[in-house]
C-alpha cells in the first residue's frame, strides 16, 4: 500500500498559557490522494488548529506529521516554505485578497517565488481564473466583486501553484446559499480532476457534499463516515 499524501500521527498541539489551551489531543489522520475530507466540529474545538499543521503553517507540540511519505519534523522554515509552494493551496472565510490589486495579480502572486517568468505567471493566472469561471474577470479588483466571486479569485490563487491538495478553512463561512452552492460545485469539479480537498465547515450540508467527514470535539478526531 502506497503512504497516505496526508498523516498525523498521536499529534498534540498545547498553547503555553495560564492555564496552557491543550487544543489537539492525540489526533491520527490520514488523507490519501483524491480524498475530499470536511472537518466538522465546534468552535474552538480544535479544527483550524489542525488545518494549520496540515498546511506546514504551525508544528506539533508532540506526534509527527508526514506530508508525501516524509516527516515534516526537521524541516526549518525554508524547507516547510518551499514545500508548502509546492504541494498546498489554501482558501481561507475571508478571501485574504489584495484590494487594490487586479483579480489577475491576485492570482499571480503566489507564482512569485516559482521563478516563472512574467508572462508565464499571467498565463497560469489566466487559465486558472477560466478554471474557477471568471475568465471575464481578470483585470476587475476585489472591491467591485461579489463576494461569491472573491472566494473564487481565491480558489483560483491556490490553485495557480498547481498544489496536490487545497485546504480550506470555512470557505462559505461569508457566503449566502446561493454562493456556498457555487464554491460547493466548483470543488466538487476540483475532486472530479483528482483534486485531494480538506474542508473544515460548520455547514452540514457543505460537509455532505464531501466524501468524508471527521469530527473534531475537544481536540480529539472521530470519523464520521
Ligand atoms: P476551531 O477552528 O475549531 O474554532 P481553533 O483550532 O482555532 O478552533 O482553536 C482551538 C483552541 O485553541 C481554542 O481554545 C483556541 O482559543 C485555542 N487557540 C488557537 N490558537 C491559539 C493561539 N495561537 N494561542 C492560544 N490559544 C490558541
Ligand atoms: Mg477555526
Amino acid at each position: 500500500m502506497s503512504a497516505a499524501l496526508m498523516e498525523l500521527r498521536s499529534v498534540t498541539r498545547s498553547f503555553p498559557g495560564d492555564p496552557a489551551v491543550h487544543a489537539l489531543r492525540g489526533v491520527d489522520l490520514a488523507v490519501d490522494e483524491g480524498d475530499y475530507v470536511a472537518i466538522v466540529g465546534p468552535s474552538g474545538s480544535g479544527k483550524s488548529t489542525m488545518l494549520n499543521i496540515l498546511g506546514l503553517l504551525d508544528r506539533p507540540t508532540t506526534g509527527e506529521y508526514l506530508l508525501e511519505g516524509s516527516p515534516t519534523t526537521d524541516l526549518d522554515d525554508v524547507g516547510r516554505t518551499a514545500v508548502r509552494a509546492r504541494v498546498l493551496g489554501f482558501v481561507f472565510q475571508s478571501f485574504h485578497l489584495l484590494p487594490r490589486r487586479t483579480a489577475l495579480e491576485n492570482v499571480s502572486l503566489p507564482l512569485i517565488y516559482s521563478g516563472a517568468p512574467r508572462a508565464e505567471r499571467e498565463s497560469r493566472a489566466r487559465d486558472a481564473l477560466h478554471r474557477v469561471g471568471l475568465g471575464a474577470r481578470v483585470d476587475f479588483r476585489p472591491d467591485i466583486l461579489s463576494g461569491g466571486e472573491r472566494q473564487r479569485v481565491a480558489v483560483a490563487r491556490a490553485l495557480v501553484t498547481r498544489p496536490r491538495v487545497v485546504l480550506a478553512d470555512e470557505p462559505t463561512g461569508n457566503l449566502d446559499g446561493e454562493r456556498t452552492e457555487e464554491i460547493m460545485s466548483l470543488f466538487e469539479d476540483l475532486h472530479g480532476q483528482g483534486m485531494t480537498l480538506v474542508v473544515i465547515t460548520h455547514d452540514t450540508g457543505v460537509a455532505a457534499r464531501a466524501h468524508r467527514v471527521v469530527r473534531i470535539t475537544d481536540g480529539r478526531l472521530s470519523e464520521v463516515s
